[in-house]
């Protein structure tokens, strides 16, 4: 289905910058808009219901399974996370962008539901500077390091069914990437179709 909104899907190792690149994306982008998840996993530090997640019981979770609220779903690091519908279908039928940030196992669930979703990996420049960013972040205990780096090793082999790599060992260079990515995707001839409609009138292309 031709949607007018386009929808990018970001994975990558935690660790690697994602929600970072992503924030610093968002903020550039004013047409870009981030899908809230729903989680079962306890809020953390300053996060807000709504604003980070949906935090939901395991049971209303389950619930919301059994009806088909979600898109996709996945159990990561012991907790469940899911998009539910209603987050992005009314925006990108309305025209607006959606990004998600969620695991590759959700990521490539999109991928069946939405064709014609962007699928974009950020992989860290080596394992050793994954461990070296994962220790200096000071949020997780060694072993809660070594099971991140453990996952990271099973994560990255995902990378080859995602449409676009990027690879995040300077952050400016890697925002630029990730603008590259969703500018592109705003150049295909179905998006110019709608959003330069006078110059296809003009020039008969319609
Ligand atoms: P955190 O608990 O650290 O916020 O997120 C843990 C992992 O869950 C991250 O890899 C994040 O991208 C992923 N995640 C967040 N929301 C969703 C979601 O809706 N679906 C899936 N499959 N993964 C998600």
């Amino acid at each position: 289905m031709d949607y007018p909104g386009n929808l990018f899907v970001v994975s990558a190792p935690s660790g690697t910058g994602k929600s970072s690149l992503v924030k610093a994306l968002l903020e550039l982008d004013s047409h870009l808009r981030v899908s809230v998840s729903h989680t079962t996993r306890a809020p953390r530090g300053q996060e807000q219901h709504g604003r980070e997640y949906w935090f939901t019981s395991k049971e209303e979770f389950q619930a919301m399974v059994e009806r088909g609220d979600f898109f996709e779903h996945a159990e990561v690091h012991g907790n469940c996370y899911g998009t539910s519908r209603k987050a992005i279908e009314e925006r990108i039928q309305g025209g607006e962008d959606v990004v998600l940030e969620i695991d590759w196992q959700g990521a490539l669930q999109m991928k069946q539901a939405f064709p014609y979703a962007v699928l974009i990996f950020i992989l860290p420049p080596s394992y050793e500077e994954l461990l070296q960013r994962l220790n200096r972040r000071g949020e997780d205990s060694p072993e809660t390091i070594e099971l991140r780096m453990a996952n990271a090793r099973i994560e990255v082999a995902q990378a080859q069914y995602f449409d676009f790599i990027v690879v995040n060992a300077l952050f400016e260079s890697a925002l630029f990437d990730l603008k590259a990515i969703v500018h592109s995707q705003r150049l295909k001839y179905v998006a110019q179709r709608r959003n330069k409609s006078a110059v296809f009138r003009a020039l008969h292309l319609v």
